[in-house]
């Protein structure tokens, strides 16, 4: 079994922006600009959005946070986001869900200028990416296929079984892997909560993707010996034996599972590393005009 080291990737990506950024500065190029806006104080929104900040700060991205609390009204929002969009300077704009629910997150994802969309959220990006144009790959998915390439998993023929079909997550994996080239040309199965005898379909999978937020859901008895296991899931629970008072947990149960792996994520330090760091790459994708010239 081989750990996919997402700690270890990202710290060797976080080098390869850095320079990217100091590179394209040097050329004239302007500095990247990614603002944030976080409405509330929800716990786990709050340490997303500081890890995103001290990504940023690390590869030198200038960030900006606009905090708003929960008891703005969308319209409100809507000015602030129209305001953003029209501003020269930002490069990438994204609003950290979820939000308080008298706001549509619809109506927000849609209000993002589709240029400045490195969340990947916007159903424009969705469109683009599922008929192969060029577009923003939602950050989730973009860093689960950074980990299948640096660790040449190989995806062609392979069976691939997806566990969750949000559009932020399960949707976007299973038609990029099920795309043609590499990482793709997988035959990809998604499952979800109506799936009968879900572990039937598990057990077939060369690759596992666990996004479906049960924590330590899928056991050893789901996964076939010698599967690539990638584990989407993050849940915060309640622990005594840390310092912050909390714990996450993934979707697999990482310690009976992994022996039967030939690669796994674990958590933390898997995916939820990537993640970060593809939006920091489609930042400077924005900067650079590169998507959208
Ligand atoms: P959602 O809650 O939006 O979707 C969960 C999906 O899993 C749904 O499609 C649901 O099915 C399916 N599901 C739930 N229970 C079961 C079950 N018992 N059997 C089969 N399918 C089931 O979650 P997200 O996609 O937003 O997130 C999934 C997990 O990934 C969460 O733990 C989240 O915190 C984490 N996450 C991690 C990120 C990272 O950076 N690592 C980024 C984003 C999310 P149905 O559609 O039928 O309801």
């Amino acid at each position: 079994m081989q750990l996919l080291d997402g700690k270890k990737l990202a710290a060797e990506m976080k080098l390869e922006i850095a320079s990217e950024v100091a590179q394209f500065k040097a050329e004239g190029g302007k500095n990247p600009h990614l603002a944030t806006i976080l409405v509330g104080h929800d716990g786990a929104s709050e340490t997303y959005v500081s890890g995103k900040i001290k990504a940023c700060a690390e590869v030198g991205i200038k960030s900006t946070l606009v905090r708003f609390e929960d008891n703005i009204v969308e319209k409100d929002l809507m000015e602030k986001i129209r305001e953003l969009n029209n501003d020269a300077d930002i490069d990438g704009l994204i609003v950290q869900l979820p939000l308080p629910v008298h706001i549509s997150e619809q109506n927000i994802t849609e209000a993002i200028d589709i240029r400045k969309d490195v969340d990947g959220f916007h159903p424009m990006n969705i469109g683009r990416m599922v008929i192969g144009m060029p577009s923003y790959i939602s950050a989730t998915p973009a860093g689960i296929l950074e980990i299948i390439k640096r660790y040449n998993i190989s995806t062609s023929g392979k069976t691939c079984v997806v566990v969750g079909r949000s559009n932020i997550v399960g949707k976007p994996i299973s038609i990029l892997l099920s795309r043609k080239g590499y990482p793709g040309d997988a035959t990809v199965v998604v499952c979800h909560s109506k799936t009968q005898n879900l572990k039937d379909v598990t057990i077939q999978a060369d690759i596992l993707i666990a996004a479906l937020g049960q924590p330590e859901f899928i056991k050893a008895d789901m996964v076939k010996e010698g599967a690539v296991v990638i584990d989407v899931g993050i849940t915060r629970i309640r622990s005594e034996l840390t310092k912050s008072g909390w714990k996450l947990l993934g979707d697999v149960k990482f310690d009976e599972v992994a022996p039967k792996c030939s690669y796994i994520t674990p958590v933390p330090g898997g995916v939820g590393l990537l993640t970060v760091i593809a939006l920091l790459k489609n930042t400077v994708l924005s900067a650079k005009r590169i998507i959208y010239p």
